[in-house]
């Protein structure tokens, strides 16, 4: 009895290091990991957490966020070998909150999901001219925000870089009323990229610690554009874009 249990000791300190070692190894080749966040709160209960823009019909931007990030949910959307972590606006987590998740997760990539307007007095003048009026045209399309201030500013710029390429590549409008009207400082007008310094930064830019990169998906204000952001067929193109952005940043692009 006493002799087995010594020979058991002793097997067990033998394995014991390879144990460590081959639960270590494991952790380290874990799966990347993509934090998708919808933009804005179903129920701010305080600043600077809002419900987002509103659309051409009234709708609050928010249920669009979490409508095209509820897409993600389902495996067919999902790419093999990436974990997806989503947070919807219905969670309410409010915007420090969601950059102390994101600091303790640590994801690969920092992704939120946003959908734009337009200045009031903009969206006024093309409604009062009519649906069909050109006056729509500036505002509309989407675009893709990172900062230079960001701790992980050169992986953030690569992968927004990529994302409006394939957003482009799906057809989408890279949205320039952002530069041309509010003044924002564009990097590359073909694909949407914007550079978010000031005095147009954003907190999230500056607080999460990995790679974050802002989508504009599209401009809910323009009256055509929100119909077609309604549509489930519209939201797959934009999940397909998303994915095919990370497949080509995880290769290294
Ligand atoms: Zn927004």
């Amino acid at each position: 009895m006493m002799a087995n249990t010594q020979i058991f000791n002793f097997k067990a300190w033998i394995f014991l290091p390879f144990i460590i070692v081959f639960a270590s190894s494991s952790a380290f080749s874990s799966e990347p990991t993509i934090m998708i966040v919808a933009g804005h709160v179903a129920d701010p209960r305080n600043k600077p957490n809002t419900v987002g823009a509103k659309s051409y019909r009234g709708v609050d931007e928010y249920q669009f966020n979490d409508e095209l990030l509820a897409l993600f949910s389902e495996s067919k959307n999902q790419i093999r070998g990436v974990n997806y972590h989503l947070l919807f606006a219905t969670e309410n987590v409010e915007l420090r909150a969601r950059s102390r998740l994101a600091n303790t997760r640590l994801p690969t990539l920092y992704l939120e999901i946003h959908h734009d307007a337009a200045r009031r007095i903009d969206r006024e003048k093309a409604t009062a001219a009519g649906v069909d009026s050109a006056l729509w045209n500036p505002i509309q399309g989407f675009s893709v925000h990172y900062s230079t201030d960001s701790e992980e500013a050169i992986l953030s710029r690569r992968f927004a870089r990529l994302l409006g390429k394939t957003m482009a590549e799906s057809g989408f409008i890279p949205n320039q009323y952002l530069a041309n009207i509010v003044r924002m400082k564009i990097e590359d007008r073909e694909i949407g990229l914007y550079n978010r310094v000031r005095p147009h930064g954003l907190y999230i830019f500056r607080a999460i610690k990995v790679p974050v990169v802002v989508l504009e998906a599209g401009n809910i204000a323009h009256p055509r554009e929100e119909t077609r952001l309604s549509e489930e067929y519209t939201r797959l193109k934009v999940v397909e874009s998303i994915n095919q952005a990370i497949i080509r940043y995880l290769s290294g692009e």
